[in-house]
């Protein structure tokens, strides 16, 4: 019966030497005494080096690649994505200051997001980033402040487009959504944006988020591409920039499969020429957050105590929801599923028990591992969360209950 229970996806991107968990060529306890303190988060530098070079070799040479930051805005993290990447999207005005620190030109972020306030807005158009219109009412603005402050705005139109992203757990276009224009609207919107003093660029077209499954990542890019080329007709210059999206999902939970990476370039491969031929001066360009950063990242905390309560163990720690939301379950979950965890200096530990990990809220929400199989941990021991470099501590309420921040480090 137990075998056939459905596994995590096997976590081979750190070594275990001696038991141990290596992350950024250092063993856990040691970076754990580095750090100084527990809970923190580490980010591998290397990893994402490499998860970027993975990339490049299956995408097609002309899809540019861009960091959606608001997955990791660590500043250390975006300064080196910077250096790796073709452009960075960002969703609010302190995002984008981080974003303009790095070495990345402004004409290569761009700003998305609903509700942007004329204070972001001014200081995008100042910054010369490319703002992607969230309605027709933001063009109006964006226009206004453009021409008070006597800069023509780089703007493209983000469109909800007619279709769906398919198997995606994180919807964000196709029916009536609050973000981009519907994608019927657009050819009014793009007679109506020639008349003003702004500068198109294109379009972007995001359907969705944590997709693992290839058949739907490849139509949505065929249904994408050619949406971008049929509202072309309509544009008042030349496209020059069509964001896809990007929507790869990691494998967080039990049964998640590792997305077909290859399927996507080839698909991708078939599908450059047309959009190539129909739109001469345009850049493809993908945009991702957690596939960029998500498998690159831990979430550590320490045991602070074993419980036993009627039978069952439960490791009391001193991290927990207030640091990890999405591992706790809580952060769009419909089904509450356990993340990877591993007791991160005793990965292989000869005993092994069921436990719950559990955090030091006063509430049953706060459980980071629901009755999952591991090494036996002791007092003191490094209790490691998978899956935690994207929409970890800043997609997390660290205000509730007062408790330390934790600390976070790319190693
Ligand atoms: C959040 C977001 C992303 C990143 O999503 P991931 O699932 O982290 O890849 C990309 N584009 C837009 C517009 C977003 O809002």
């Amino acid at each position: 019966m137990n075998n056939l229970r459905p596994k995590h996806a096997p976590l081979l991107q750190f070594p275990v030497r001696d038991n141990c968990i290596e992350i950024g060529g250092m063993s856990l306890t040691r970076l754990a005494q580095r750090v100084g303190r527990t809970p923190f988060y580490a980010y591998d530098r290397q990893k994402i080096t490499e998860r970027v070079a993975f990339l490049r070799q299956h995408l097609p040479d002309e899809v540019h690649l861009h960091y959606a930051m608001k997955a990791n805005p660590m500043p250390a993290v975006v300064q080196h994505m910077a250096s790796l990447v073709d452009g960075i999207d960002v969703a609010s005005v302190g995002e984008m200051r981080v974003a303009l620190d790095t070495p990345m030109p402004s004409g290569l972020i761009s700003f998305a997001g609903p509700g942007k306030g004329e204070d972001e807005l001014s200081c995008a158009i100042a910054a010369g980033i490319v703002l992607n219109m969230e309605s027709e009412q933001e063009m109006e603005r964006i226009a206004n402040l453009g021409t008070c402050l006597g800069i023509r705005p780089k703007v493209a139109v983000r469109v909800n487009p007619d279709f769906e992203l398919k198997s995606s757990s994180m919807k964000m276009g196709g029916g009536p959504k609050q973000f981009g224009v519907d994608a019927e609207r657009v050819p009014a919107m793009l007679g109506r944006l020639g008349k003003l003093e702004l500068d198109f660029e294109g379009f972007h077209i995001f359907s969705g988020s944590q997709n693992l499954k290839i058949a739907a990542i490849q139509e949505a890019h065929e249904k994408t591409l050619q949406l971008g080329i049929s509202l072309a007709q309509y544009a008042p210059g030349p496209v020059r920039l069509l964001n896809i999206g990007g929507g790869f999902g990691i494998p967080y939970f039990p049964g998640d499969e590792v997305l077909d990476l290859a399927g996507v370039g080839e698909n991708l491969q078939r599908l450059m020429p047309e959009a190539k031929q129909q739109l001469p001066d345009v850049r493809v360009v993908i945009e991702l957050g957690r596939y960029l950063v998500g498998e690159s990242g831990i979430y550590v905390c320490r045991v602070l105590e074993r419980k036993m309560s009627r039978g069952q163990v439960f490791l009391v720690t001193d991290g927990g929801l207030h640091h990890h939301l999405a591992a706790s379950g809580n952060f769009g979950q419909v089904i509450r599923k356990n993340y990877p965890v591993v007791v991160g200096n005793k990965v292989h530990g000869n005993e092994r028990e069921v436990v719950s990990v559990v955090g030091p809220l006063c509430t049953p929400l706060d459980l980071l591992a629901d009755q999952m199989e591991m090494a036996k941990a002791e007092m003191g021991d490094l209790i490691v969360v998978f899956q935690s470099g994207a929409y970890g501590l800043t997609a997390s309420p660290t205000a509730f209950l007062g408790h330390p921040a934790p600390i976070e480090v790319l190693v």
